[in-house]
Order: structure tokens, then C-alpha cells, then sequence
């Protein structure tokens, strides 16, 4: 017997009763659940078989399956459903890390930002787009991918003004060196905004300014990095 902790990101009916679930779980990156018996209406696995249904799993493993025996609900991020900006969000996060999250790999970090970010974006009418970038530029950051927005990455010195952001080089060029580098002119105060989103959690999101520009930038990292750009959610934000 396995427990894991698992994110619905999709649901598949499958014959009469059942539903395939692809989850991505907490120690074992992106899987695919049996869950047998959950379109019946008073299955015990009713609610865990939802998109967006976060669960402690008990699972036995056969014929090249996982098969839930019991689950428990952690949390299905209600507020997801009286809030079409928060839905729209939260659906284009699931895309992402469904993108993102590969089989038998796994990065327990990430799993526990993705429910985190989700659990607010449930609970919030504002800041949507700031917990977005925030979670984008902490998703590139534990990828693997962290931009370093406090020192010129030519010659090492210390940024204190406006520089050149470059997506492909990860990192500022300083006034002096802007000639070696190209990319996305910022301000010292984009900069420390940037740098503040990186450092700072979801729960301290709220005094931090952050404009369009600052967000692209995120974005437009994250997609260079991870290499795909064109997310169907993304659409309808
Ligand atoms: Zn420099």
C-alpha cells in the first residue's frame, strides 16, 4: 500500500462507473490514477475524482496501474468556482504544471507551491496576476532556471540603477556593460520589484507593486526557459 498526495489536473471517464485521473502527486511526479467506481453519485471517491480535487491517496499498484483503495480530501479549492478570473487562474496553473511536471520525477517544492498558490488564488478577488507572476518566476527559479536581478551578469558589480534585463542570459546588463548583452530595458525600481517577487511569499504579495511590464518580463521567461509558449487557458486571462 502507497499513500501520495495528489492534484487532480484532469479527469477522464473510463467505462460505465470509473475514471482515469492524471494527478500530478507530491513524491512521484505526473501519474495516472484508477478510480474505480466514482461517477456512481454515492461512490466514496466522488470528490477526490474532481479537476482541481487535492487528496491524501491510499493506492495499490497492479497491471501497470495505480488504483485508488481510499482517499481523503485535503482541499478542492471551492473559491475557484464563485470566481471566474480565480477559475480561469487556476486552470491555466494546472495547465502549466501538467506541462511542466514529468513522470517519476518530482520536486516536492513545486507541489507545495502549486497547492499553495492554488488555496489563494481560491480565496482571492485581488492580486490574481501578481500570485500568477509570483508563481511563474518561482516555477522558472526551482526549474532550475533563477534569474539573478542583483548583480550585472558581465562584470559581478552590484546593480543600484536602471539596466537591461536580458530573458536569455538570466540576468541584468549594468550600464557599463549593456553594450555586451541585449534585451528588455528596466527601471532599479523594476528591478527591485522583480527581485522583491522572487524572495518574497504568496502570503506578502499584497505590498508589492508590480506593473504589466514586470509581469511579461516573468512570462515571457518562464516560456523561454521551459520552451513552450502557447497554453490554451492562457487564452482566457
Ligand atoms: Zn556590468
Amino acid at each position: 500500500m502507497i499513500t501520495e498526495d495528489v492534484l487532480v489536473v484532469r479527469d477522464v471517464s473510463y467505462k460505465e462507473n470509473d475514471k482515469i485521473l492524471h494527478v500530478i502527486s507530491r513524491t512521484r511526479g505526473k501519474i495516472q490514477l484508477m478510480s474505480k467506481g466514482s461517477k456512481k453519485p454515492n461512490s466514496h471517491l466522488v470528490n477526490v475524482s474532481q479537476i482541481f480535487a487535492y487528496s491524501k491517496c491510499s493506492l495499490t499498484f497492479s497491471r501497470d496501474m495505480y488504483i485508488i483503495t481510499s482517499a481523503e480530501l485535503i482541499d478542492n479549492f471551492y473559491g475557484l468556482k464563485n470566481n471566474i478570473d480565480s477559475y480561469y487562474r487556476g486552470s491555466y496553473i494546472l495547465e502549466l504544471i501538467s506541462y511542466v511536471a514529468q513522470e517519476n520525477e518530482y520536486d516536492y517544492r513545486i507541489f507545495d507551491m502549486t497547492v499553495a498558490v492554488l488555496g489563494y488564488l481560491a480565496n482571492s478577488v485581488e492580486n490574481l496576476d501578481k500570485l500568477v507572476a509570483a508563481y511563474e518566476l518561482k516555477l522558472a527559479s526551482m526549474l532550475g532556471y533563477k534569474p539573478d536581478f542583483v548583480h550585472c551578469i558581465s562584470c559581478g558589480k552590484e546593480i543600484k540603477e536602471d539596466a537591461r534585463f536580458s530573458i536569455s542570459e538570466g540576468g541584468l546588463f549594468c550600464s557599463d556593460c549593456v553594450k555586451y548583452g541585449n534585451g528588455i530595458n528596466v527601471t532599479y525600481g523594476e528591478i527591485l520589484t522583480l527581485d522583491k517577487i522572487l524572495k518574497t511569499k504568496f502570503e506578502n504579495l499584497s505590498s508589492i507593486e508590480v506593473n504589466i511590464k514586470s509581469m511579461n518580463i516573468i512570462r515571457k521567461f518562464l516560456f523561454y526557459y521551459i520552451g513552450r509558449d502557447n497554453f490554451t487557458t492562457l487564452k482566457l486571462i
